[in-house]
């Protein structure tokens, strides 16, 4: 196999009461990615559409997690990767994830699979690492493996796959303005309390055995940040509005996705979501704030071939 055609998804980070450890994958929104060997001995990126992005592979994510691999597998091997942006960057729903992801996960089959879905989560880590200046791994790993993935621990990485009750559906809101991942990172508090922290982990101990058991009001009440939204949230317009909106239409849980400026509402069902997406599709019409919305299943599988 010289060449390889895959979906790159996106992603929710930060996932509520999950911040930085937990994430999922959507299956409606992603980039589609060429990988194709050349004879070269060089990672090149050849092509992108739909966006501009950094044509040297040191620059864009896709080059920097490829280059991650081959170095780790000592294989002098070239590729040329081809992108066609779907997904937004800065959007807070994976952009760079997607394609750090979907590169390693090609370049892996091309070679003829040395690596398992896990061990490519530290190369797209490395594409992270020069998209925001912090090598987080709660968009790259469920990009990888799909459904929810939590982060037990980033020294030594330790990413668990979580089940997804198959009812879930995701509204994910994108008001068209620019928050810089970095900028709504220097915001938030380097200190909690202890009362901020019990809360947090009673909540996100909650949301993973809500996925376990099915528990849909469970979820929808764990759905709780107190530590990170609350700061971040003033950079999103109209952040409180939506969550009041969604919850009374129906949603389990609304937060903040990634580092914003993208929110999500966790729904039941197609039949809630799309009632959700529509008031706030209403909503935002009239506020003068350019958007775009999207309604998605859970990817169970994370980056596919096309
Ligand atoms: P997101 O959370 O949507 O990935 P970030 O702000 O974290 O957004 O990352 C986007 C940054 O990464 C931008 O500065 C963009 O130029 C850079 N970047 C480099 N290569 C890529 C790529 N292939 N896809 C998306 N962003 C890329």
């Amino acid at each position: 196999m010289k060449e390889l055609k895959v979906f790159a998804p996106a992603t929710v980070a930060n996932l509520s009461c999950g911040f930085d450890v937990l994430g999922c994958c959507l299956d409606s929104v992603g980039d589609e990615m060429v990988v194709r060997k050349n004879d070269l001995n060089e990672i090149r990126i050849t092509k992108v559409t739909g966006q501009e992005l950094p044509m040297e592979a040191d620059k864009n994510v896709a080059g920097v997690a490829v280059k991650a691999l081959l170095k780790d597998l000592e294989s002098d091997q070239g590729f040329d990767i081809e992108i066609t942006k779907r997904i937004k960057p800065g959007s807070g729903i994976g952009s760079s994830a997607a394609s750090s992801a979907g590169a390693v996960f090609a370049v892996n089959k091309l070679l003829g699979e040395p690596y398992s879905s896990n061990q490519l989560i530290p190369f797209a880590m490395q594409g992270e690492l020069i998209a925001s200046g912090n090598e987080h791994a709660d968009n790259v790993a469920p990009a990888l493996l799909g459904g929810f993935s939590l982060v037990r621990s980033y020294c030594p990485l330790e990413v668990l796959s979580l089940p997804v009750p198959s009812e879930l559906r995701m509204v994910v809101l994108h008001p068209l303005i620019e928050i810089k991942t970095k900028d709504s990172r220097s915001i938030i508090k380097q200190n909690i309390s202890l009362k901020s922290a019990i809360n947090q982990w009673g909540n996100l101990g909650a949301l993973i055995s809500a996925l376990y058991t099915d528990d849909y009001d469970l979820l929808g009440r764990s759905l709780e940040d107190e530590i990170v939204e609350p700061i971040r949230s003033i950079l999103i317009p109209y952040f409180q509005e939506l969550d009041e909106l969604s919850v009374a239409n129906g949603a389990l849980g609304f937060g903040i996705s990634g580092s914003g400026p993208s929110v999500y509402a966790l729904c039941k069902g197609d039949e809630n979501a799309e009632k959700v997406k529509q008031a706030i599709k209403k909503f935002y019409e009239k506020k003068g704030i350019d958007f775009d919305l999207h309604l998605s299943a859970i990817n169970k599988q994370g980056v596919k071939i096309l």
